[in-house]
């Protein structure tokens, strides 16, 4: 990773030392991924099949997943993992169970009541990553806030061969509808239905750049009438560390984000540079004894450290940034947690990796990258549902605020608006008048 002097970098070279390399929006994955729904759309489970050939390698005989197959993919999921499972979707039901918002019901004058209601969206596709590591975790993060909202329909999609343990978290979560497709293609499928796979009102799922890039398109097609979740894409983790902190932490914390996958972006912040020099020689000792060694190397390469003279300016560095995962291990995480604007969850403290809110401490892994953080929320239990309002007046009411609405319809010339108000305050005028 290479080490920057914040302070000592013009304003232009502080941006692209924060820059990500392209995600959604470049021109020639747009064109490959516009590729891809216009086939789904046009050639449906034969475009899915020959997708699945192609990029995945795997010619698949059925897409959708029978009671069967179910019920023997549960059956080889390992006792031990079945358990870790039980757990972590306990944690994450407990903490989302407790995200349930109280409908609202008041007066904003007398006779004037307004309300505030939410409910299930009806159809929700889940999409569950596949392509480098089977994401696990990632069927409870969708499919248990899809429970408890009460969606009714909850097709999930996952990248073949479909893996075993995602089954089992599925049906433990109550999903039938278990399809084995991933990428651009098996969002293409959500948003616009196959003979197979049914057309969804939201899809909501991390993934990568394609299909990241797929929900965009998608949501913003008409024809689909689709809505996503957020941004979720390449994962992200910013670590703000003073000189307090245990480089070992440290460095498998980074770690374990960049071996994600290789478009992963790691980045350290530190007033420390003994702890920087610490962290690069953790890093090296750790990394050799990797598995994925060469994902996380690849991700590392366009990574970095930077130096900044205090941690109030770590925290500046984190909020341009807006990162995915913020980790502090400072000797008083809660004191700079005050500084922190923008970031999809934070982690703090020496004993609090990632990898708990990866899993299983309850809060959701979903959560906005590139940026985003600025102005999109983590997942929560909210998102699955939609809001909407309510509103009843008594004679009374309309009486007391007809004044109000008038003149305004009549400032914007609405005047047919204006008349649904005085037509029926005329007719209540005469009836006084009649008693
Ligand atoms: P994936 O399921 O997202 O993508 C795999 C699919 O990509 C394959 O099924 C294939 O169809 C398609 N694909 C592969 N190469 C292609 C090509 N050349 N052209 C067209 N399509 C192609 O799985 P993944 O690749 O492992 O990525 C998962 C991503 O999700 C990672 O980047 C990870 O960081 C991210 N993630 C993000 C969050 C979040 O909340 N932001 C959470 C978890 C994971």
């Amino acid at each position: 990773m290479d080490t920057v002097l914040w302070s000592a970098l013009s304003a232009d070279e502080q941006r692209a030392v924060l820059k990500r390399s392209p995600m959604v929006g470049d021109v020639s994955l747009g064109e490959t991924v516009k590729d891809i729904l216009d086939k789904v759309r046009s050639r449906g489970d034969v475009a899915l099949l020959d997708f699945s050939a192609r990029f995945d390698k795997v010619e698949v005989s059925s897409l959708r997943l029978d009671d069967a197959e179910i019920r023997a993919a549960c059956a080889r999921v390992d006792e031990s993992l079945k358990a870790a499972i039980r757990d972590a979707r306990a944690n994450i039901a407990t903490f989302h169970s407790a995200q349930k918002m109280a409908d609202i019901s008041l007066e904003t004058l007398p006779g004037v009541r307004c309300e505030l209601k939410s409910e299930a969206i009806d159809k929700v596709g889940l999409y569950i990553p596949g392509g480098s590591a089977p994401l696990i975790s990632t069927v409870l993060m969708l499919a248990v806030p899809a429970e408890l909202a009460g969606c009714n329909q909850r097709v999930l999609v996952s990248p073949p061969p479909i893996d075993d343990a995602i089954v089992y978290a599925a049906s433990l979560c109550g999903i039938s509808e278990i399809f084995q497709v991933g990428g651009a293609q098996a969002i293409a499928a959500l948003a616009y239905g196959t003979d197979s796979i049914p057309a969804v009102d939201k899809i909501f799922g991390p993934g990568n750049r394609f299909v990241t890039e797929a929900k965009a398109q998608v949501a913003r097609d008409s024809r689909a009438a689709v809505t996503i979740d957020m941004p979720a894409g390449p994962s992200e983790v910013l670590i703000i560390a003073d000189e307090f902190a245990n480089p070992e932490f440290v460095a498998a914390d980074l770690l374990s984000q960049a071996e994600h996958g290789s478009d992963s972006q790691v980045i350290l912040v530190t007033d420390s540079s003994e702890l920087a020099a610490g962290v690069s020689a953790a890093l090296s000792r750790q990394l050799s004894a990797l598995p994925r060694k060469e994902t996380a190397e690849t991700a590392l390469s366009s990574s970095r450290i930077i130096i900044t003279d205090n941690l109030t300016d770590a925290a500046g560095v984190s909020n341009r940034y807006a990162p995915e995962h913020l980790i502090i291990q400072t000797q008083a995480p809660r004191e700079l947690l005050k500084y922190i604007r923008a970031a999809g969850s934070v982690f703090l403290g020496a004993y609090t990796p990632e990898s708990v809110g990866d899993y299983a401490s309850g809060t959701n892994h979903v959560l906005p990258t590139y940026g985003y953080s600025k102005s999109v929320s983590s997942l929560s239990l909210a998102d699955f549902s939609r809001r909407f309002t309510v509103q009843e007046l008594t004679a009374e009411g309309l009486s007391r605020l007809g004044n109000t609405v008038m003149p305004l319809a009549g400032a914007e010339s609405l005047d047919a608006h204006k008349n649904a108000v005085k037509i029926r305050l005329d007719a209540l005028n005469a009836a006084n008048e009649l008693n």
